[in-house]
């Protein structure tokens, strides 16, 4: 396989460690530069954290782009400046792969117009754990066979919107296969507001939130005389960097936008 070229933007966060770590790790890719909002001109190296990572950090895209070379952009920062980096990197035939979440649907569309004219591969995933993707594809089979479905996602209590993406994005897949259906008895009654969690034709969704989760769903279906439970948990933002890893590989052979990772695992 041919070396990748890549460039991190966010290298200082969370998900932007770990994604410079993966880059370094990863035999076939090669860390060409960073992109930050900080320490133009530096070396990463010299920043606490990355001792003898010795790539540019660039604090101006277009001058990255035009003194680096390389195929792909790795973008973990936010919502205005991931738009920005990827509008960017599609308009210099840079490939972006983005786990930066909070685009607007407007901002998406535009940027699918704008890689499908340009023939530039890219893969914007909000959710790049392998696990969750192949939960929700489980989930979306089961259901075809059990369709009285809950689910419950848990997450850390710093989180601000519930249910959280992943959870709606489940509800959807399953709801693809499923007639909508109403759960539980057809009189029944909330004694307390919220008790039956938050509903999508008919499948009820419940949040949990608590410091000391990270990232947890778990889809229940039940039947006559059975339940099954499909569960996924990320435990730490590592889990998540087996899918940006495939997300590289994988925008290197294709030729326009790709939202969302189920639409890449077979
Ligand atoms: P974080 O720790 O806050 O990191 C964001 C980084 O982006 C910070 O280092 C920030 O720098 C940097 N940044 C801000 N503006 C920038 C700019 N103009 N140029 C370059 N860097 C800039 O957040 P995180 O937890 O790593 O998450 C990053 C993104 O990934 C978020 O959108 C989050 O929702 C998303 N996420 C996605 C997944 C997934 O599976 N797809 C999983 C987890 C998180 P400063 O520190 O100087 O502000």
């Amino acid at each position: 396989m041919d070396t990748v070229k890549v460039i991190v933007a966010g290298p200082r966060g969370r998900m932007g460690k770990e994604a410079v770590r993966m880059v370094q790790e990863t035999g076939h890719f090669e860390l060409a530069a960073v992109l930050d909002r900080k320490y133009d001109g530096q070396r990463l190296g010299d920043l606490e954290g990355f001792d003898g990572v010795d790539v540019p950090v660039f604090t101006d895209i277009h001058q990255c782009f035009s003194e680096v070379e390389a195929d792909v952009l790795i973008d973990l920062t936010t919502p205005e400046t991931g738009y920005v980096h990827t509008k960017t990197a599609i308009e210099h035939n840079i490939r972006p792969v983005v786990g930066t979440t909070g685009f607007t649907d407007g901002q998406l569309e535009e940027l699918k117009q704008l890689a499908k004219e340009k023939g530039v591969g890219c893969i914007i995933a909000p959710n790049f754990a392998i696990g969750a993707v192949l939960m929700m594809k489980f989930s979306q089979l089961a259901a075809k066979y059990m369709d009285s479905v809950e689910i419950i996602e848990l997450h850390h209590d710093r989180k601000l919107d519930a249910p959280s993406g992943t959870a709606i994005k489940t509800a959807q897949m399953i709801s693809e296969v499923r007639e909508e259906k109403k759960q539980g008895h057809p009189d029944e009654k909330e004694t307390m507001t919220g008790a039956r969690g938050a509903e999508m034709e008919g499948m009820h969704i419940h949040s949990v939130r608590l410091p000391g989760l990270i990232a947890h769903q778990q889809v229940l279906f039940g039947a006559d005389g059975q339940t099954l439970t499909i569960r996924h948990d990320s435990y730490n933002r590592a889990s998540f960097m087996s899918g940006v890893k495939v997300c590289v590989e994988t925008v290197m052979n294709v030729d326009t936008l790709i939202y969302g990772m189920e639409n890449i695992l077979d």
